[in-house]
């Protein structure tokens, strides 16, 4: 999600595919020789995306999968997580 306005970005990334540091984003134990290649290259991926995007004055939020497995406390997160973010960047 893009918010024009304050140059942010807001990106919601699955914990498996995006080796999040949770009992979700844990490497399978099978197949391991195509699993670890292809996460790495994910995560890699990630870091370039969000350092262009900051290089080009954005800020990049992060929303965690497991993060958001409880709707009534998902809505106070984003709610301060988005507040606290934005408040503070110049417009
Ligand atoms: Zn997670």
């Amino acid at each position: 999600m893009v918010l024009p306005k304050y140059k942010a970005v807001i990106q919601i990334r699955g914990c498996f595919w995006h080796c999040h540091n949770c009992k979700r984003g844990t490497v399978p134990k099978t197949s391991q020789d195509y699993w670890i290649p292809k996460l790495r290259a994910t995560v890699h991926r990630d870091r370039r995306n969000d350092e262009l995007l900051v290089s080009m004055g954005y800020t990049v939020i992060v929303i965690w999968e497991c993060q958001t497995t409880r709707p009534e406390e998902f809505e106070i997160f984003m709610d301060v997580l988005v507040r606290r973010t934005l408040l503070f960047k110049p417009v």
